[in-house]
């Protein structure tokens, strides 16, 4: 580990896990990069543990081993959820959670379960490690507080108070990238994030404060529609994003009753 990072402040590479947007990329002609630094073979980096009170993933393990994990599913089981509607067995085998953070998309199906446990990424470098709260990972569009020298190492989860909740909306049920993705926490003080509404994977705090006010289902929806700002694209439109946003808050709701 100690080698890696110090190359990566001495000549920085593309760090590679399971390459599965990396080889995407490359096929598009979108990445120029001529050096890249394989992680796979790092063993800590795939570790599942729990350390006193929190989860800790480590950046490389997989999907299929997220959902092999009793320490995720007994913790995380929305992360479970989540990742069992990643691409197909083939992409869960090859694809890690560190990938997913740092690949940074907003349809990105892990970001929404990771914002709403209000998880740390634990980023190393040749100076140590430093701890950054998801909620300020982020800073705009696939940008992010991450130096080039820096590696995401693991994710740290606190124990989660409450019903889990996670759901996904795609053009199919599986190898679909997400028109929209929430994921939720039902306790006195819901907390909820959303995927695909904005450049950045974003939390809901005044439809949560609305929720833990008690206010209807249908004033909820009512504030969530003033909070999110979603765009048409590719995948969807602007108002196709709002209607879906608005009904899954209320399966949320209902779900976790
Ligand atoms: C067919 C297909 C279907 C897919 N379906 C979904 C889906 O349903 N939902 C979804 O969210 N995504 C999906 N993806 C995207 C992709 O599989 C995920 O984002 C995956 O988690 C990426 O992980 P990886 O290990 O393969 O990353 P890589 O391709 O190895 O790397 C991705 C990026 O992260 C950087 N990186 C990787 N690990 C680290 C690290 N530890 N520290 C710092 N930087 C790092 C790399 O430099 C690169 O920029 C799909 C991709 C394909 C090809």
């Amino acid at each position: 580990m100690g080698a890696a990072l110090k190359l990566m402040r001495r000549e920085p590479a593309v760090p590679i896990a399971g390459c599965t947007d990396v080889y995407v990329s490359l096929n598009f002609g979108t990445l120029a990069a001529a050096r890249f630094l394989d992680l796979s073979q790092l063993a800590p980096l795939r570790r599942i543990t729990v350390r006193g009170d929190t989860l800790v993933i480590g950046a490389t393990a997989t999907y299929t081993s997220i959902i092999r994990s009793a320490h995720v599913r007994r913790r995380l089981p929305m992360l479970v959820a989540a990742a069992r509607e990643i691409g197909g067995p083939q992409i869960q085998n090859r694809g890690t959670l560190g990938g997913n953070i740092a690949n940074g998309s907003p349809a990105g199906d892990s970001p929404p379960v990771l914002a709403a446990a209000e998880a740390v990424v634990v980023l190393a470098s040749a100076d140590g490690d430093r701890r950054v709260p998801f909620a300020d990972y982020y800073t705009g569009y696939r940008a992010s507080v991450k130096r080039a020298d820096e590696l995401i190492v693991a994710v740290e989860v606190p124990p989660v108070e409450g019903a889990q909740w996670f759901r996904k909306v795609g053009t199919r049920a599986a190898q679909a990238i997400s028109k929209i993705v929430m994921a939720g926490v039902r306790s006195a003080a819901p907390r909820l994030a959303l995927g695909s509404v904005a450049p950045t994977v974003v939390r809901l705090p005044r439809t949560e404060a609305a929720l833990a006010a008690g206010a209807p289902i249908a004033e909820a929806q009512r504030v969530l529609g003033d909070e999110i700002r979603p765009i048409d694209d590719i995948r969807s439109t602007s108002a196709y994003r709002r209607r879906v946003a608005a009904n899954l808050l209320a399966r949320f709701w209902a779900d976790t009753a």
